[in-house]
């Protein structure tokens, strides 16, 4: 029997959809709730502030242009916030576009990534995607980093001849481990120079670990350093969809190549530029999440379960029982 499915890419044909969770008005009617709270997804409770609310009122009556698509004003925004040069800056439709856009532009069948057991689920979808070889690093078991975490030195061993991309994610979802500045600029310097290393920090605003680093101080001694950045979690503009990556402009214009002319709406654009500005409600949002992380935690110890410590807004618990009955048992 033949299908189409039989026609996509090998690495497509392997690869199941990614299961979102379901909306919450389809979920407040299927169990008759209301006022449901959603965590699945690691978005911020407060959502965008009242001032970006207004721009993006402010900004409807132009949807019917194009929005930028170089992103000037954005990216003005984002070199005065960060202090990187604006030609450093590769923005995406979500950080998960530029993920993407570095799985097309480095990544073929004849290719390979490496990236950690229990890492973030979009990793080996882009490298699938791109029908490249997925080399997945057992994580750390405890003995000698901790456990769940990214073991970079097996990460390191296991960069082959084929290998182009190395995907770590500081902290990493869903288990909130993080790799310790030593560590990783370690790392760093031992990976091959013609190997891109993503550094994906989607949750930096959130971390205050002491030995946490600031991936984009590195990246003036490293040409292959990509580290990438959300306003869809801590500045609470998930649904607009906006990200970027920081490296050195060579690799910033490879990136460029294969991106879609026009692949950060006007709105994102606006909002994000916006959301820049908002010290306050972004510090509001991050001692919120530190209070309910601690409730958590201490909830968590109360009922006897065991959690991995997480430097995110989420945290992985082991519930003794089979998740997808206790899925739907929360869910209920
Ligand atoms: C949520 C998340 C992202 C952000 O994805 P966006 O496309 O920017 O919404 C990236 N990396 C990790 C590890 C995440 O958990």
């Amino acid at each position: 029997m033949s299908s189409l499915l039989d026609q996509a890419v090998d690495g497509v044909q392997a690869l199941q959809p990614y299961a979102p969770g379901k909306p919450l008005d389809e979920l407040e009617r299927e169990f008759g709730i209301r006022q449901a709270v959603k965590l699945a997804s690691n978005e911020n409770p407060l959502g965008p502030s009242a001032r970006v609310q207004q721009i993006l009122r402010e900004q409807v009556g132009q949807l019917g242009r194009y929005p930028d698509g170089n992103g000037f004003a954005l990216k003005a925004a984002l070199s005065a916030h960060l202090q990187v040069p604006a030609d450093c800056l590769t923005l995406g439709n979500g950080s998960n576009d530029v993920l993407e856009l570095v799985a097309r532009a480095f990544l073929n069948p004849d290719r390979s990534a490496v990236f950690s057991a229990h890492a973030f689920a979009v990793y080996p979808l882009v490298t699938r995607a791109a029908g490249a070889r997925a080399r997945q690093v057992p994580a750390h078991d405890g003995s000698n980093g901790p456990r769940y975490g990214h073991d970079l030195a097996a990460m390191l061993a296991a960069i082959e001849a084929d290998t182009r991309v190395v995907f770590i994610a500081n902290p990493n979802n869903p288990t909130g481990t993080w790799a310790p500045a030593a560590e990783l600029r370690g790392f760093l310097e031992q990976v091959p120079a013609h190997v891109v290393v993503v550094i994906d920090e989607a949750y930096f605003e959130y971390v205050d670990a002491a030995d946490y680093p600031n991936a984009l101080t590195w990246i003036d001694a490293f040409p292959n350093l990509l580290v990438t950045r959300t306003f869809s979690k801590a500045y609470g503009l998930a649904g607009l969809r906006v990200g970027y990556g920081v490296s050195q402009p060579e690799l910033a214009g490879i990136l460029n190549r294969v991106r879609q002319p026009f692949n950060v709406n006007s709105l994102a654009q606006a909002a994000a530029a916006a959301a820049l500005q908002d010290a306050d409600h972004l510090q509001r949002g991050v001692e919120i999440n530190r209070q309910g992380m601690r409730q958590l935690e201490q909830g968590l110890s109360g009922l006897g379960l065991v959690f991995i410590p997480s430097a995110g807004n989420f945290i992985s618990v082991d519930t003794g029982r089979d998740a997808g009955e206790v899925y739907t048992a929360l869910l209920r």
